[in-house]
């Protein structure tokens, strides 16, 4: 599928995800945009994928990255969010996880661990709840 571009607080984000993928788009874009009330997430791509059980945070786009419908000059940052887990919560963990790497980026800092992996556990136990949001009664990744 081709990137759909979302308007999200602060500007535009971009996705795309495999259909493998077990969420829906109205799953990613509620917690892109639920993110990018606490990160700016302007001009961040994101693409979920299976198969490598984690996922990345890039501080530029790689040039290999497959922009399909996008104009690469108009995004600056990619989120490769894997799966493997099937649950809910492990998606939107890591997803979580990889967006606090984009805001240490924009603040030019080195991408660090444990930040990123308390935000993602806050962020996971914050969403519990909400309408759609992750089930709690998986257990969440080790380390991403
Ligand atoms: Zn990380």
């Amino acid at each position: 599928m081709t990137h759909k571009i979302i308007r999200v607080t602060g500007g535009r984000a971009a996705w795309k995800k495999s259909k493998s993928v077990p969420l829906t788009a109205e799953q990613i874009e509620r917690e892109i945009r639920a993110l990018a009330k606490e990160v700016n997430l302007h001009r961040v791509v994101f693409h979920f994928k299976n198969g490598n059980g984690g996922g990345c945070a890039y501080p530029v786009i790689p040039n290999i990255a497959n922009l399909d419908g996008l104009r690469r000059g108009q995004w600056s940052k990619l989120v490769v969010v894997g799966g493997g887990w099937g649950w809910k919560t492990g998606w939107i963990h890591t997803l979580a996880h990889e967006v606090k790497h984009i805001e240490q980026f924009k603040r030019g800092e080195r991408g660090s661990e444990r930040p990123a992996q308390a935000f993602a556990d806050w962020w996971v136990k914050k969403r519990a709840g909400t309408p759609g949001g992750p089930a709690l009664n998986t257990p969440l990744p080790e380390q991403v």
